[in-house]
């Protein structure tokens, strides 16, 4: 199939082709806590927190508050991004650079870590704030690629030839306009020695109108098998304009994966989970990382102790059918792979 027919035939859903449409919804976000509960008819019930909005603030687009219950404080998608007093509370052993980025940074942009994949940072921005990220403390603005103009990150990539897959990240690397990922990718596409392209992207599921035909041609375009893996906690995060549009990825010949994050108040049931990966297999998604938190300052309150973790994991297998069992992993600094629990 060629890449315009590949295109051609990707389903196009009213109403989210305007040009400058997904921008639009992209600045028209909920920054203010308040405006946010007040949406969801929630006023002055829940403690939001001024001063750990200003540590990091909220940002949410309208799409995914849409799906938050209203009336509900334990919403499970509110959970992911009120700013919570909780998050001041210091707690030994969680700290500011939980996973080593740091120390891994190979130059402007580039985490390689792992043989035959590096991690490209395309971007510090995301369309949604996650309480619970990792990357809250991380100077993205300084340290994304697309600050040094690719020139540093396409170098390092090109002098190693043992790498064979390059992945975007961010921040959300999707939250770059879409030439600016097609300039990426046509000097991606001549260094010789990478056969995959990988995007970490939340913004299908967040942000849905993000995915226009713009980015559906590019991706159809692209000379090497594309994976797409999103992120989504829980099966409310699903609705019909979501599923609209992982079908429009999956069309352009992408395979789409999931990781989630093992979020305490979140996602820490039997019930949750298995609804989760059931979900996103409805929406064409199949799970791949289940992720023990990140022990990042500001997020202690998430953690689900590693004892509940497995136990979780062992009843989701005895419930799922094992392509539907993500894997249950944490990040450990060093190490040459995610660690199995
Ligand atoms: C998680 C991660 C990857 C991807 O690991 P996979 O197991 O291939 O999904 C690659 N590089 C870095 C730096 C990572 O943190
Ligand atoms: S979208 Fe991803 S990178 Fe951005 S805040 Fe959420 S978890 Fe972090």
């Amino acid at each position: 199939m060629t890449p315009a027919t590949k295109a051609a035939i990707a389903p196009r859903v009213h109403g989210i082709d305007a040009r400058g449409g997904w921008q639009a919804a992209w600045r028209d976000a909920i920054r203010d806590p308040r405006e946010l509960l007040s949406v969801l008819g929630l006023d002055g019930e829940v403690a939001v927190s001024d001063a750990a909005a200003a540590q990091f603030p909220l940002r949410v687009p309208r799409a995914f508050a849409a799906r938050m219950r209203s009336g509900d404080p334990h919403d499970p998608l509110l959970r992911q991004v009120l700013p919570l007093d909780d998050e001041l509370r210091p707690m030994p052993g969680f700290s500011q650079d939980a996973v080593g980025d740091a120390q891994a940074r190979a130059g402007h942009g580039v985490i390689h870590k792992y043989e035959g994949r590096a991690l490209l940072v395309a971007t510090g921005s995301c369309a949604v704030h996650c309480r619970y990220c990792f990357r809250r403390h991380f100077p993205y603005a300084e340290e994304t690629a697309a600050a040094g103009g690719w020139g540093e990150a396409l170098a390092l990539l090109r002098a190693d030839a043992s790498l064979h897959e390059v992945i975007l990240s961010g921040g959300d690397p999707l939250s770059l306009a879409t030439p600016k990922l097609a300039e990426l990718t046509a000097a991606l596409a001549g260094i010789p020695h990478l056969r995959r392209l990988r995007l970490h992207t939340r913004l299908p599921i967040v942000l849905p109108e993000r995915v226009d035909n713009q980015l559906l041609d590019w991706l159809a375009a692209l000379p090497w098998p594309v994976a797409i893996v999103v992120h989504a906690n829980h099966g409310n995060e699903f609705d019909a304009a979501v599923d609209a549009t992982l079908a429009r990825l999956r069309a352009t010949g992408a395979s789409l994966l999931n990781q989630a994050v093992l979020l305490r108040g979140v996602n820490d049931t039997l019930e949750a989970q298995a609804a989760l990966h059931e979900r996103s297999f409805a929406a064409g998604v199949l799970p791949y990382y289940l992720h023990q938190l990140d022990r990042v300052a500001g997020a202690a309150h998430f953690e689900v102790p590693d004892d509940q973790a497995l136990a979780l994991h062992a009843a989701l297998r005895a419930r799922l059918p094992g392509y539907l069992l993500p894997r249950l992993v944490r990040e450990v600094a060093g190490d040459a792979s995610k660690r199995p629990l």
